[in-house]
C-alpha cells in the first residue's frame, strides 16, 4: 500500500475510534458527503487564506478522503466500465475446424478477447508477435475476465 492509502487508513482507525465505525455507526451517503464537504471546505479556505497553512489543508484533504473512503466501504463501490484498448496477447488456429483467431487482451483491466477471422495479413502479423498492435473495439468477441 502507498503512503497515501495507508494515511487514509489510520485516519479512518482515528475517525472510527471518536465516531464509532461503519458497522456501529452507519451513516447515509448524505451524511457521509456533507462530512467530507465539511473538510475540502475547512482545506479550501485554509488554502485561500494568507495565514493558511499547507499542511491544515492536506490534513483537512486526508480526512475529507477517509471520509469519502468509508462511505464507498459502507455502501458499495462502483467503477466506471473500461472503455477496453485491445493489445495482441496471441493467436490460435484450429486447422481440424479450420479457423484462426488473434488473441487480444485489455491492459487496464485484463479483460480477454479474440478477433474472429483475421485476414491472412494480419494473422501473419500477429503470429510474427513482432509489434504490440491495437485493435478496434468493434472487431474484438468479449471472452472474459483472468484477473
Ligand atoms: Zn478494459
Amino acid at each position: 500500500m502507498n503512503k497515501v492509502f495507508e494515511a487514509i487508513r489510520r485516519e479512518q482507525g482515528y475517525q472510527d475510534k471518536i465516531w464509532g465505525s461503519i458497522e456501529t455507526n452507519p451513516r447515509s451517503i448524505k451524511i457521509w458527503i456533507d462530512l467530507a464537504r465539511n473538510r475540502i471546505s475547512d482545506a479550501e479556505i485554509n488554502s485561500l487564506s494568507i495565514a493558511g497553512n499547507p499542511d491544515i489543508t492536506k490534513l483537512k484533504l486526508l480526512q475529507a478522503a477517509a471520509y469519502l473512503v468509508s462511505c464507498l466501504e459502507e455502501h458499495g463501490v462502483v467503477e466506471k466500465e473500461c472503455a477496453h484498448e485491445w493489445i495482441m496477447a496471441g493467436v490460435k488456429h484450429d486447422y481440424y475446424y479450420s479457423w484462426r483467431k488473434i488473441l487480444v487482451y485489455c491492459p487496464n483491466c485484463h479483460v480477454e478477447g479474440h478477433i474472429q477471422n483475421p485476414s491472412t495479413h494480419e494473422y501473419r502479423e500477429a503470429q510474427s508477435g513482432e509489434r504490440l498492435r491495437w485493435y478496434e473495439p468493434d472487431r474484438v468477441v468479449i471472452q472474459g475476465s483472468k484477473s
